[in-house]
């Protein structure tokens, strides 16, 4: 099989694929290339919110149970084609350029050929490839996988890789997310009867008590995790009267808090003081919900197997998110590994090294050789 990591990613940049299009037309090109590395392919859809058409793709290679999947998306982040090419991949010197190209059409690439290496009558335990929509947006095609893929849920694989760029570095447990919307209700009118009520007014106290709460988190042992780096929850605020002219009074205001939450921290503690705060000044709580954090053991196999692979790294934490949260509920055991690093990702002139795209691939050969033959 003779793909090219280089190649392949530079194929799947050149087809757009920003999280609010549709994925059809990459998806379809990553099928028939899933399909040449020898992998079968099981094809789910949704219409998104905005009507668009989107795929989530499951490959799969290899009989029986178990096994060994590797996880990416297609969809990207928007090109900001103003400030550059990005939707053109573009190899100088020892980097690949392009909107994905660590994020994650690179990673996916690397996945498919590593995955292509081997026959389906070479394998005891099956390896499967994934390649979702929407990530970037929530994380809805790879709900759907976990939820309704066939292939999946037959052979339930005990292991997996998120494929998200970690500069090729196994990463055991990253941060989940917390949200609480809060929302004053007020009367409009012009300011010129004083018949109104502001919103605004309203809810201010409840934002006072928000300022002094995120000066308190930050220093707050108990809302900090110190395997992470930064160890606070990054709790942010913004605030919404819906554009109301400096004439009327707002009719509504909306708070919406958000923090990130970390294994072992108290961040049932913290929404219910929020909640509490809302209440007393009499406003309305919209909506609340916490995200756990994404965490497997540091010496479970899985790591263990991916720190091995890639010339034994120590396995680390990080702070953003993915797409292994939607498999919290699954037998799996999940590792975040991939080619690229972070700081590259939703960036202007985005690039992945082209070495690290090759090593790559034999990251994942040798995590497939411990688990699949
Ligand atoms: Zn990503």
């Amino acid at each position: 099989m003779g793909f090219d990591p280089v190649e392949l990613t530079s194929e799947f940049i050149n087809v757009p694929s920003e999280s609010k299009i549709s994925n059809v037309p990459v998806s379809d090109l990553v099928e028939e290339r899933m399909v040449a590395c020898g992998l079968e392919i099981e094809r789910l859809e949704f219409t998104d919110d905005s009507g668009e058409r989107k795929v989530s793709l499951v490959g799969r290679k290899g009989e029986g149970t178990g096994g060994l999947a590797f996880m990416s998306h297609t969809d990207t982040v928007p090109g900001q084609e103003r400030d550059w090419a990005a939707f053109k991949a573009v190899v100088k010197e020892d980097r690949l350029y392009g909107r994905g190209s660590c994020d994650m059409k690179g990673p996916l690439a690397a996945t498919m050929i590593a995955a292509a290496a081997y026959d389906a009558s070479q394998l005891k335990k099956p390896i499967f490839v994934t390649a979702t929509a929407d990530e970037e947006v929530g994380g809805a095609g790879a709900r759907q996988v976990a939820q309704e893929s066939k292939f999946f849920n037959e052979a339930m694989p005990t292991m997996g890789v998120v494929a998200e760029p970690t500069s090729l570095t196994p990463v055991y447990a990253h941060k989940g997310s917390s949200n609480v919307i809060v929302q004053a209700t007020g009367k409009a009118a012009h300011t010129s009867t004083e018949l109104g009520v502001s919103a605004n007014f309203l809810i201010a106290p409840f934002l006072a008590e928000m300022a002094e709460l995120c000066k308190a988190v930050k220093t707050d042992a108990r809302f900090m995790n110190e395997e992470f780096s930064p160890p606070t929850n990054g709790f942010n605020m913004t605030i919404n009267d819906y554009g109301t002219k400096q004439n009327v009074f707002a009719a509504s205001s909306t708070c919406h808090i958000c923090f990130r939450t970390m294994p072992g921290d108290k961040s049932e503690e913290l929404v219910a003081i929020i909640e509490e705060k809302a209440a007393s000044h009499g406003l309305q709580i919209l909506s609340s919900h916490i995200t756990q954090p994404f965490y497997v053991a540091p010496d479970s196999d899985i790591v263990r197997i991916a720190s091995e692979a890639s010339s034994n790294k120590a396995p680390a934490t990080v702070p953003y998110g993915t797409d292994a949260l939607q498999f919290h509920d699954k037998p799996i055991d999940l590792v975040i590994l991939g080619p690229g690093s972070i700081e590259q990702a939703h960036t202007v002139g985005e690039y992945v090294d082209v070495s690290q795209l090759h090593e790559a691939v034999d990251v994942y050969k040798r995590m497939i050789e411990q688990v699949c033959l």
